[in-house]
């Protein structure tokens, strides 16, 4: 048995049911003062002030035990949606957009999505594996315990079941909690350019069962878009992810709404992601569904544009969640703080509701959050220890890491 004790705050993200927080309930982070935690074989013991839990503490050795004097506890963070999954990096076309250059440009002359393609084909099991590795021990130093990895990088059907077999490897080996997302609809391949139905066919009636049958992934995850798959194509897909067991998510109304959010919000997905360019229309059929509006600040960030309507859609109720989106084009970066940052100075969520949207809310997005995502007996113990004396200085000491430890399953982690 283990204990942290003397906690000025121990920030628990707890909610009194299983479901999502929204619009009042996303500002309460379940804050004990002078917390105290205790940890045994993996799981939650007791949480608590440190004076109520004190005479189980004293059953605890010494050297068990942390004194959290000017320190808080908050969960492990859940990232709930990146594309980790990949080889090289895209510096180059990071400059280019820096000169003005729009994105889709870039991905219409072989840049984007396609470039990282090509240079997954070009590279070894090993490099992937290793590259990879590499960002999730940085997601794990900044905090995040659970994370969402899509394919979409291989686009062919041998390469999209390479990428999650390698992706099952990983997450055998690495202390991360890794939910797979199959995304082989991310781009049309140029070799279908003139035949992008011949390709959702693939999808649909190759890849999918497939995938399904190997249980390499859990959800079927589409790009939405002009100009990449539309309503009608990814329709087809969810309706042959469903039939073949499983869960949905969708890229939607990033640059424009084609009624993706409806659609996803309809077959009752998991999560609609990103909704810069959110209608009315979406943000009723949000409303009035479970399926979690997942933000992803980082890539409006990055990608120099503006923000999805956030503080709208927690006065309407909606349920939101906090991503990092990482990946090699729009958005690089590991770091769930950064993004809780981001959240608060861009979108205006208080750090309250970003806190619950990055734990409890993600672990809801994902369906494990009887698991994770929130500090309470019973559940695993996936914790951070933090530098500082309140979570509201997550979004306001930005750029730094202010993660001590990261605690997973019990385990501290080095
Ligand atoms: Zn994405």
């Amino acid at each position: 048995m283990k204990a942290i004790i003397n906690l000025d705050q121990l920030v628990t993200c707890i909610h009194t049911t299983s479901k999502a927080k929204r619009g009042p309930e996303m500002n309460d982070v379940g804050v004990i003062s002078n917390g105290a935690i205790i940890i045994d074989d993996g799981f939650i013991r007791g949480v608590g002030s440190t004076y109520s839990l004190q005479k189980t503490i004293d059953k605890i050795p010494k050297e068990n035990i942390i004194d959290g004097r000017g320190k808080i506890v908050i969960p492990g963070f859940v990232d709930s949606h990146t594309h980790a999954i990949f080889a090289g990096t895209r510096e180059k076309e990071f400059a280019m957009r820096l000169q003005g250059k729009p994105y889709m440009e870039i991905l219409l002359a072989g840049g984007g999505i396609l470039n990282s393609r090509k240079t997954l084909m070009e590279s070894s099991d090993k490099e992937i594996i290793e590259q990879t590795r590499a960002r999730f021990d940085r997601m794990i130093a900044f905090g995040t315990t659970s994370v969402e990895v899509k394919s979409g990088y291989g686009l062919s059907t041998e390469q999209e079941i390479r990428s999650l077999e390698l992706l099952k490897v990983l997450s055998e080996s690495h202390v991360i909690d890794v939910q797979k997302t199959f995304l082989g609809a991310h781009a049309v391949p140029p070799e279908y350019k003139d035949s992008k139905s011949d390709y959702v066919s693939l999808v649909c009636n190759e890849m999918i069962p497939i995938i399904a049958s190997k249980k390499l992934a859990k959800y079927c995850d589409v790009f939405c878009e002009k100009g990449v798959f539309n309503v009608n194509d990814t329709e087809r897909i969810f309706e042959t992810a469903i039939a073949n067991g499983l869960e949905l998510r969708l890229h939607s109304d990033e640059i424009e709404s084609l009624g993706g959010t409806e659609l996803a919000c309809a077959l009752g997905a998991r999560s609609v992601d990103h909704l810069i360019a959110i209608t009315n229309n979406g943000l009723k059929a949000l409303e009035k569904c479970e399926t979690i509006a997942n933000l992803l600040p980082g890539t409006s960030y990055s990608l120099m544009k503006s923000y999805a309507p956030a503080r709208e859609m927690i006065n309407r109720g909606i349920a939101l969640s906090l991503s990092t989106d990482c990946n090699p084009g729009s958005c690089y970066t590991e770091s769930m703080p950064m993004i809780i940052s981001l959240a608060c100075l861009n979108m205006k969520l208080t750090p309250a509701e970003a806190l619950n949207a990055a734990t409890f809310n993600g672990a809801c997005s994902l369906g494990i959050q009887d698991r994770v995502g929130s500090l309470e007996m019973g559940k695993e113990a996936d914790l951070l220890l933090l530098d500082m004396q309140s979570y509201e200085a997550i979004p306001y000491h930005f750029g730094i890491n202010p993660v001590l430890k990261t605690m997973k399953y019990g385990k501290w982690i080095d």
